[in-house]
């Protein structure tokens, strides 16, 4: 006991000091010393009576908590706190509810401009679907496409997918296109085929299909059979203003679920202007990870400015640099080295070559980038695990947290190698609950070794949380039900040999978030001289039936002493 509270007492000193440095004058704390000492240094925000979930394993409960400027001050009792309420501190009562660290999504794509300009039919029912079509058609001039975002056909309490005769019903008048939130398929109306001059007679382009049945097009289309879309009638602009706003909508919605940080894991130069837009603006309400996309002219115009991983500052830094190697797991294209259940001669597809992966992590640790590599069947985790030996072979130093973006399918051999190179996943975190539909393609033997929580932590793999958003849900209490329960929708349960605890779940959405970019030492948790990044929750996650952790509400958000969301 002793020891423990001496412990704390170093680690807590350690922080101390470090933090400091980094402080402005005046903004000096610490827990304990800070009512015996720093009388007359009161803070700006102090929360009382809360059940602090610090994620601080030197001091993991706390009753209070007190902030200055951007940063935590002290953490501690109620008592602890109390000197440092001055006249002008704003005080916070828990109420008892829960405080936790502000959330953390290693890999997300929350700019979408589409979603500024679109009706958002996420929505359990098709009439609902309709009704948003007909809002969104009533404020489109006469001509103009009408655009639905965040379809997904499995999801609708009907039990069927949308189709053209909702949409004609819908919108009439107007060509509409509802795109799935996977990215690669959606439906369309009548009107659509009319202004794209899209007859029953006109052959599918090679790469896409426009789906028909019983000589009638349903309204489906896939894949290359969408780009001939865009080249007819008028599409709403999406220009730099409405970027920015994408960005305002996204990190609002984000901070009301408790996120307070995120990433941009496949990065274009008009993001990253948006990104500094919104903020300039006072509309960033998450901080970011900008992961700049290796194919896109940004990586190659960054590289020419002589900026490299860790630029930037806590609200917005350049990450590592992304790529592809493989298709999707929900969308079951990924390269596996057994096939799909019922497709005995389809293993899924490969997007790079071992020599072109080999390059490309070259290239990255040659200008001092950090790099991240899609790879989600076991086929392309080990190309990603070959390349990121090979280049430690070379270069030996400090661990370079290389990324396994998804890291889906996985295997004893591969995880041995992923703790020995000190790489990071960053399996899917909503998927098991959310996607279940699509794990019958898998099936049960396969779901034991997919977004495998449980064993990466039993290897000590410091895991990564990722909603890859849109394509999974960010909502970090669904991401935690979700990692603890591995059930779906329907009650099916996938891999329950990966479940993980409730302690386990929140510590991946916090610490290991920070970790995984290099942020430990300022994020993740509720510590003295950390950022003052924190949620409330109205329940305590470890307190309620598992399979309602879904229903917790944030009831704060807070982001460097700042609220971003209140109920
Ligand atoms: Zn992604």
């Amino acid at each position: 006991m002793g020891d423990k509270s001496a412990m704390t007492m170093i680690t807590r000193r350690k922080l101390f000091h470090s933090a400091t440095a980094a402080l402005p004058l005046g903004m000096l704390g610490a827990p304990g010393a800070a009512h015996a000492k720093l009388t007359g240094v009161h803070a700006d925000i102090v929360v009382t009576h809360g059940n602090l979930l610090t994620m601080d394993t030197a001091a993991p409960k706390a009753e209070a908590m007190a902030i200055t400027g951007h940063h935590i001050q002290a953490v501690g009792s109620n008592d602890d706190v109390a000197n440092l309420i001055g006249p002008k501190t704003k005080v916070i009562d828990a109420a008892g509810m829960t405080v936790a660290p502000g959330f953390i999504d290693g890999h997300s794509h929350p700019v979408v401009p589409e979603h500024a300009v679109s009706a958002n039919v996420n929505l359990p029912r098709i009439a609902d679907v309709k009704e948003a079509l007909r809002r969104q058609a009533a404020k489109t001039p006469p001509g103009h496409w009408v655009r639905g975002v965040m379809y997904d056909d499995t999801k609708f309490v009907d039990n069927r997918p949308l189709n053209l005769q909702d949409l004609d019903e819908a919108v009439p008048d107007h060509p509409v296109f509802v795109w799935h939130r996977g990215g690669h398929t959606g439906v369309i109306n009548s009107k659509a085929f009319e202004v794209a001059g899209i007859t029953l007679d006109t052959p599918d382009p090679v790469g896409g299909k426009y789906y028909r049945e019983n000589g009638a097009f349903t309204g489906k289309v896939a894949e290359l059979a969408i780009d001939p879309l865009y080249e007819h009638g008028t599409w709403p602009v999406i220009d730099r203003e409405v970027r920015q706003d994408s960005v305002r909508v996204a990190s609002t919605r984000m901070a009301s679920y408790g996120l307070t940080s995120t990433t941009d894991a496949w990065g274009e130069g008009a993001n990253l202007l948006a990104l500094q837009d919104a903020r300039a603006a006072g509309q960033l309400h998450f901080r970011v990870s900008f992961m700049p996309y290796g194919q896109d002219p940004v990586y190659q115009s960054l590289k020419d400015a002589g900026i490299y991983s860790g630029f930037g500052d806590d609200m917005l830094r350049i990450g590592a640099v992304k790529y592809a190697a493989d298709g999707s797991a929900s969308e079951r294209t990924m390269r596996m080295s057994t096939p799909y259940l019922g497709r005995p001669d389809d293993y899924g597809i490969l997007t790079m070559t071992q020599e072109a992966i080999d390059a490309a992590v070259d290239d990255a640790v040659a200008h001092r980038f950090r790099i991240g590599i899609h790879s989600n069947g076991d086929i392309a985790i080990d190309m990603a695990l070959n390349a990121y030996e090979r280049v430690l072979r070379k270069n030996s130093g400090r661990n370079p947290r290389y990324r396994l973006e998804h890291c889906s399918l996985i295997n004893p051999g591969l995880l041995e190698r992923i703790k020995k190179t000190g790489s990071i996943p960053f399996p899917f975190y909503t998927y098991a609950y959310f996607h279940g539909n699509k794990w019958t393609e898998y099936g049960e033997e396969k779901m034991e070794h997919m977004f495998a929580h449980r064993s990466f932590l039993d290897y000590g793999i410091p895991v990564a949380p990722a909603s890859d958003y849109p394509p999974g849900p960010f909502e970090p209490m669904m991401a935690i039900q979700s990692m603890v329960t591995r059930q779906d929708t329907h009650g099916r349960v996938w891999g329950p040999g990966q479940r993980i605890s409730v302690s386990e779940a929140m510590r991946i959405c916090t610490v290991h978030g920070a970790y995984a970019s290099f942020e430990e030492n300022t994020k993740g948790s509720l510590t003295a001289g950390k950022l003052a990044d924190f949620v409330i929750l109205d329940k305590d996650p470890h307190s309620v039936d598992p399979h309602s952790i879904i229903d917790i509400k944030v009831v704060r958000t807070v982001m460097g002493g700042r609220t971003t969301y209140e109920a």
